[in-house]
């Protein structure tokens, strides 16, 4: 009898390595769960979740003899930790092996904007390079000011990253951390107003949510960059859309949203913005690293080892 639940839009590749090593039911979300009846749900021991889709209570009531929940994904801020510990259930993440796809995507949006490709390739490919002449100038990006709101795993490759551009590295974290030199601020209001770019690579979850407030996308200024690599719920997205469309910062690169895929469509009518369909981590390498390592704490739990990477 098997053992797992499988959850979430895995895709081929990773649905031939779930099959094999775990023979899994797979549903394609969190509401499928009570469909099951009571027996089947009975049965399973481990659950592989994929997706955003909130995985609390009910569904964790629902599957009463479950020890873990492997995340598929580093952020595992759609399952209810909290409710799981209480439960006795421990849950695990992905992390590290994604950090590198990340912090590129990051360090590609940022540089995007800074430079206006989007809409430079746009001034070529309508004709009006050949019609108007050169584009407009923009901003330097190289040898900036660059502040980094979380120095976590994301983070700290980011910035590494960031200082091989030659910028001036600046962070926020809860505590200071041991870097080449670079200012810690004890306030994200405090590393706006310090920095051209801003970059978020936080946690996501409710002790983070809006913690990007207006107070501290106004204290980045007219000059200012934006990138949001960590979650939508991070960033006040009200704020940030008043203040893009008045120009009140320069522009923004993001790779999340609030209400995913749906976002708001006032995104889409601005030409300040870099828009990436949260895609971070979305490569063939990475994707097969993440997917094993989800297996393999699946595999830990089901072996009564030790989980690889638990989170709680
Ligand atoms: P990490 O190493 O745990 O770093 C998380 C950062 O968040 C740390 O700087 C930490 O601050 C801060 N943090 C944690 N709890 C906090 C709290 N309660 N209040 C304020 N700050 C808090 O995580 P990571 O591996 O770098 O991943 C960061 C996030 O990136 C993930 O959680 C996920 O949401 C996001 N992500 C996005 C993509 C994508 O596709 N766009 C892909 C992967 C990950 P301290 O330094 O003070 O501990």
């Amino acid at each position: 009898m098997t053992q797992t639940l499988a959850i979430g839009p895995y895709n081929e590749s990773e649905k031939a390595g779930l099959t094999q090593e775990l023979a899994p039911v797979y549903l394609d979300g969190p509401s499928g769960v009570s469909d099951l009846d009571a027996a089947q749900r009975e049965a399973f021991t481990a659950v592989a979740y994929k997706g955003h889709h909130p995985f609390g209570a009910a569904e964790m009531a629902l599957l009463p003899n479950v020890g873990v929940i492997a995340n598929y994904g580093v952020g595992y801020d759609a399952i209810d930790v909290a409710e799981a510990s209480a439960r006795g259930i421990t849950v695990s993440n992905t992390p590290g092996v994604l950090n590198d796809d990340v912090a590129d995507l990051a360090v590609a949006m940022l540089i995007m904007q800074g430079r206006e490709m989007e809409h430079a390739s746009q001034w070529a490919r309508s004709g009006k390079w050949a019609e108007q002449g050169e584009y407009r100038l923009n901003r330097k990006v190289s040898g900036g000011t660059a502040g980094i709101v979380g120095l976590g795993r994301i983070g700290r490759e980011i910035a590494d990253r960031l200082a091989a551009f030659k910028m001036d590295i600046h962070y926020w974290s809860r505590s200071a951390k041991d870097t080449p030199g670079w200012t810690h601020h004890g306030d994200p209001v405090s590393l706006a107003r310090a920095v051209d770019y801003l970059i978020v690579a936080l946690v996501g979850g409710p002790d983070t949510e809006g913690f990007v407030s207006k107070e501290v996308i106004d204290a980045l200024g007219p000059r200012g960059i934006l990138v949001n690599i960590s979650r939508g719920s991070t960033v006040e997205e009200g704020a940030l859309l008043d203040a893009l469309e008045r120009g009140a910062i320069s522009g923004a690169g993001l790779d999340v949203f609030q209400n995913e895929p749906n976002i708001d469509p006032r995104f889409y009518a601005l030409e300040n913005v870099v828009i990436q369909p949260h895609q971070g981590s979305g490569t063939v390498e990475t994707r097969a690293a993440m997917a094993k390592l989800q297996r393999d704490n699946v595999l830990a739990y089901l072996a009564g080892e030790d989980l690889l990477t638990p989170v709680n």
